[in-house]
């Protein structure tokens, strides 16, 4: 038995690592399952062991991201906040730059990323996949708990009020991609992928010094178009990744906290380009409660990023930093494009 276990295991890390042996030129790649999705780590121009220490960091690294900023887990420092009945909690400094910079963001998109949106997520069922469409006076009165403005961010504290709860599910991902990317650059690594879930961030070229090419899914399926980045992170999100239907109507993962019900601004998938993780995770969110014309007036205030647009009728929108990497494809190289200029 003992020795099957271990055949098991010797099985489990051939299928999560994949590195050859000798070309320093060879991908080493790393998967695994975390916050409930599929990551992907490749890292180039390494040997093959020091390859494989290099991606061992960086799981043990998201590994305790997880389990610092679930928002289920009962270990967690976002579940200690959420439980900590209006008291202050001196926080970790890797969760203290975190929530500054989340923070940050609900501030700049005046609320269309909103933190403290934990409450009306859960009534939706959207934790736990147990769905349902609450009353009307269920969400305004979860609604009164529901506003970053009143949390209080001190040097080392964080105070949130009696009865609100936080929800970094909107940045997390985008903010471990940065630290996967600054771990990658300190062990001296030039050339990575990091996958996490639908986001993609890539450190340099790809080994031979060309861009890499990242392609963005299609709401209906397949792909849409396809990106070329280099040193960037490019992230998506859309209605088409979780929602439930029910009578008919289809309500997402993303809810406009102005209501309290799931966002219907007209687009299909919102998707950034920018130089930092988190701050595309948080905006790719905040600009998908938005809708088209708000999000462009947006970028032309904060024009330090990109972003694609596909609307639910089809349109797709970028901005003028895409026009000579993004391309579309497939069925949609005939859909509509425009180009919005500073
Ligand atoms: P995903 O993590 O699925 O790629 P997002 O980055 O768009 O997608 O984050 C969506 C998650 O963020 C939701 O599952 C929910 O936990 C939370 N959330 C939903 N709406 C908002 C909002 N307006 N502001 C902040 N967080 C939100
Ligand atoms: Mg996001």
């Amino acid at each position: 038995m003992r020795r099957y276990r271990f055949l098991i295991f010797l099985w489990t890390l051939l299928l999560l690592t994949g590195c050859s042996a000798t070309p320093e030129e060879e991908p080493c790649r790393y998967e695994l399952m975390a916050m409930d999705t599929i990551m992907s780590l490749t890292i180039f121009g390494k040997p093959a062991q020091e390859a494989q220490d290099i991606l061992q960091q960086a799981a043990g690294q998201i590994q305790d991201l997880d389990a610092l900023l679930s928002v289920t887990d009962e270990g967690s420092e976002i579940y200690r906040l959420n439980h900590s009945d209006g008291a202050p909690v001196q926080l970790l400094e890797r969760t203290h730059e975190l929530l500054e910079e989340a923070l940050e963001l609900c501030k700049t998109t005046e609320g269309a990323l909103d933190i403290t949106i934990y409450p009306v997520v859960r009534t939706w069922g959207f934790t736990t996949g147990e769905y349902r469409v609450p009353e009307e006076a269920e969400l305004s009165a979860l609604l009164e708990k529901v506003d970053y403005t009143q949390v209080i961010l001190d040097e080392e504290n964080l105070t949130l009020p009696e009865g609100m709860e936080l929800d970094l599910g909107a940045v997390t991902k985008g903010w471990t991609g940065d630290q996967l990317i600054a771990l990658f650059q300190e062990a001296g690594v030039t050339s990575a992928i990091v996958e996490l879930g639908g986001n993609v961030q890539a450190l340099g070229t790809k080994p031979d010094g060309s861009p890499w090419r990242v392609a963005l899914q299609a709401p209906e399926g397949g792909y849409a178009g396809a990106l070329e980045i280099v040193d960037k992170a490019v992230i998506t999100s859309g209605g088409y990744q979780r929602y439930f239907e029910q009578d008919g109507e289809t309500y997402c993962h993303i809810i406009d906290p102005s209501t309290g019900y799931p966002s219907q601004a007209g687009l299909a998938s919102v998707t950034i380009v920018s130089d930092r993780g988190v701050q595309g995770d948080g905006l790719s969110t905040a600009l998908f409660v938005m809708g088209r014309e708000k999000a462009e007036t947006y970028w032309r205030t904060h024009p330090d990023f990109d972003f694609i647009l596909l609307g639910e009728d089809g349109t797709v929108t970028i901005t003028e930093g895409l026009e000579d990497s993004f391309t579309l494809y497939g069925d949609w190289e005939n859909h509509p494009l425009e180009v919005i200029r500073k």
